[in-house]
């Protein structure tokens, strides 16, 4: 932090004093009996956890929660920098807002996320809309007590984004609202290092950090003990966990800690980046008592050159005998995987080596993009002749290419017995719905008491990425 940004934030009353200033002012101000925080998250898992930081600081301050616009006296959009649209969906939702803020002129509007560590996305926000109070950054979100407590008394528009020691710390301890009480999410590093050559990710989360295993340990540990049944690590590339602590371990050592804490739950994690994915972590999951035999691992494209122009790291070859490796381990295993379509100077022809990649391979799903070009990657200045439209094209291809792939792979499912973590009630299906361990969706009659539970499932059909099954002999399952 430079001295002068130091002595700002030493003018400021402590953590504790902004907390509890907050609370106060915001019950004078709140419209209702209290005040009302509405928080909207796009894009990525991590956003999803950053916001449930955010809840659980604002939690602190006396908020209460809403999703209704017209009710909120605090509306904050966490948002997400990867692809253009993501960007486009928030400049919508914020241009809505002005209505409501001329009607309500108390409302505080809060932009926060990857976006706002973007200084030309924070400038715009700064000119074209006049009515956000407060933006601020991915690495001040341990800050929000501080930043409300500024904008509610400054009087001005407050713009925060972290700094480059910043970017480098983790901070530990915070109060963290839990959006679901079965399934959650426990970050295990921050950043990226990797600098795929379409990512803005490294510009916006900064560099790659992980927590100590003690830290992992003792949340993962605490969340059993409130009776979570599945706990998803989350960072951008799992693989690289650990390496930059000041006493080194590896992701496997981390997952294999981690598989001794007692009870009946199930892990996963996401992303694993290829490059770093070792047999060691395979034999990791295939030795595992409560790691799910599911693989999220982007391959992004099927074809060597257009590897080595987005910096990946690997080739198709090498992607391929991961992938047999885990399957010799664990032929139950389901893969899923990211893809993009159309980067700059793709041709059919390479592109075809992604839907060859996909047919080989059969992942149980996909997550499918088209390039969009992202300010400031090296990507953004390529030649990029392809048009739009026939970028489409080809996108449709490979999801019709998926589809048959999935329902040839979902129907070697049908007649197998699916453990699986029911979730909730669908009133309007009539069925208990859950995961199986490879992530896909399942639904069954039953009674409501199972959610929550590990049942086993007969799986009787498959429709539309959902099996059908039925319950078998009403017994929870307790493989743990
Ligand atoms: N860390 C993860 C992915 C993070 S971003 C990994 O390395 O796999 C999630 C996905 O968004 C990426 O896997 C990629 O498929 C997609 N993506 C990222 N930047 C993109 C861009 N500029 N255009 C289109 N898709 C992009
Ligand atoms: Fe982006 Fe690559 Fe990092 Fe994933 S590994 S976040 S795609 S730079």
């Amino acid at each position: 932090m430079t001295d002068e940004k130091k002595q700002n934030w030493e003018r400021f009353p402590s953590r504790e004093a902004c907390i509890e200033q907050v609370a106060e002012l915001m019950s004078v101000r709140a419209t209702g009996a209290e005040p009302l925080a509405l928080v909207r998250t796009y894009g990525c898992q991590q956003n999803v956890a950053d916001s449930e930081k955010l809840r659980g600081q604002l939690r602190e301050m006396g908020f209460s929660f809403t999703e209704n616009e017209e009710e909120a006296d605090l509306i904050l959009f966490n948002t997400c920098a990867v692809r253009e649209n993501a960007e486009f969906r928030v400049y919508g939702n914020v241009g809505n807002l002005k209505g409501l803020k001329r009607k309500k002129p108390s409302l505080i509007i809060g932009v926060c996320g990857c976006m706002m560590e973007q200084a030309h996305v924070a400038e715009k926000i700064k000119q074209s809309y006049p009515y956000v109070n407060l933006v601020f950054g991915t690495h001040v979100v341990h800050k929000l007590p501080e930043l409300l407590y500024q904008t509610l008394t400054s009087g001005k528009r407050v713009f925060a984004r972290g700094d480059d020691s910043e970017d480098k710390t983790i901070v530990e301890g915070l109060p963290i609202h839990r959006d679901r009480d079965i399934r959650t999410w426990v970050t295990v590093m921050y950043g990226c290092d990797n600098f795929c050559s379409y990512c803005v990710v490294p510009y916006v989360r900064g560099r790659e950090r992980s927590r100590t295993p003690q830290a992992i340990e003792e949340e993962v540990r605490s969340l059993i003990a409130a009776g979570y049944k599945e706990i998803v690590l989350l960072g951008q590339n799992v693989n690289s966990y650990g390496k930059t602590l000041e006493q080194p371990i590896s992701f496997s050592a981390l997952l294999r800690r981690l598989d001794q804490i007692p009870g009946d739950y199930r892990l996963r994690f996401m992303t694993s980046h290829p490059k770093d994915a070792t047999k060691e972590l395979i034999d990791t999951m295939a030795e595992s008592k409560h790691i799910c035999h599911s693989l999220h691992l982007p391959f992004q494209s099927g074809n060597d050159r257009i590897l080595r122009e987005m910096n990946r790291h690997y080739t198709r070859e090498q992607y391929l005998s991961l992938i047999a490796y885990a399957r010799q381990k664990m032929p139950d295993i389901a893969f899923s995987s990211d893809i993009i379509v159309g980067f700059p100077g793709e041709t059919y022809e390479e592109f075809r080596d992604t839907v060859s990649l996909v047919e080989e391979v059969g992942f149980a799903s996909l997550f499918t993009f088209i390039y969009s070009p992202r300010v400031g990657t090296r990507a953004a200045d390529m030649e990029d002749p392809v048009p739009p439209k026939e970028k489409s094209r080809w996108f449709q291809e490979l999801l019709d290419a998926q589809e048959a792939t999935a329902d040839r792979l979902t129907d070697t499912i049908v007649g197998t017995t699916q453990r699986v973590l029911v979730e909730e009630v669908s009133e309007k299906r009539g069925v208990l719905c859950g995961k199986t361990e490879g992530n896909l969706n399942c639904d069954f009659p039953g009674p409501e008491s199972l959610v929550g539970q590990f049942v086993r499932v007969k799986i009787t059909e498959s429709r539309n990425w959902v099996l059908k099954g039925t319950l078998l002999t009403d017994t929870t399952d307790t493989k743990a």
